[in-house]
């Protein structure tokens, strides 16, 4: 049997504290450079480097991606709305008043650094820290991918013993699997099975 408090939230494999200094550092990583991916994307935005215009003559590689994708992640909700849906948990859980900010700018600064501070009382103590972790590592990953053009990774499907089929990708930090409960490490989902693609 799995004991949940021998075993890191974030990538399920053995520890001897909640959440690895490791893993709580892609966390902080994350913070860190949430507010500069919201400056990034609206240079991404700006006209002229939208779409080709028909101009490819500058001799500039491939255009910055223009889209609604990037204006939804700088809009109220999108990186403002993970950073103020964690910080709005914080303080209520510490009965803390919620700072409010004039532009989704300050707030995506104000939120991330108010996070940051905190960031080793969540993982200590967050019952939810593990989403907190997804959530915060999909929307940065979201953001460098639109800034980069990178495609989203590729996800694989490989066979839990028990037959479900998970999809992972290559980062993943670990997996539960929905058929059996089972939890995998990193390296122990990796080892599982490729799942064959299903018969035509
Ligand atoms: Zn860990
Ligand atoms: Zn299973």
């Amino acid at each position: 049997m799995i004991q949940p408090d021998a075993y890191c939230e974030l990538c399920l494999r053995p520890s001897a504290s909640r959440v690895h200094d490791g893993c709580q550092q892609k966390i902080r990583q994350h913070l860190i450079d949430l507010p500069g991916l919201y400056a990034a994307l609206a240079e991404a935005l700006e006209p002229g480097r939208c779409g080709d215009g028909g101009r490819t003559s500058s001799g500039r590689t491939a255009p910055l991606p223009c889209s609604l994708d990037a204006l939804d992640l700088r809009a109220r909700g999108g990186i403002e709305g993970v950073l103020a849906g964690w910080s709005a948990d914080l303080c209520e859980r510490e009965q803390w008043q919620l700072p409010q900010y004039g532009t989704v700018e300050a707030a995506v600064d104000g939120y991330a650094d108010l996070l940051l501070r905190n960031l080793a009382m969540i993982c200590d103590e967050h019952p939810a820290v593990r989403e907190f972790a997804t959530e915060l590592r999909q929307i940065t990953g979201q953001a460098e991918r639109l800034i980069t053009g990178d495609r989203p990774p590729r996800r694989i499907p490989v066979t839990c013993p028990c037959g479900t089929v998970l999809r992972i990708t290559l980062d993943t930090p670990g997996a539960r699997c929905p058929g059996c409960e089972v939890q995998y490490g990193h390296a122990e989902v990796l080892q599982l099975p490729m799942a064959e693609r299903s018969a035509a």
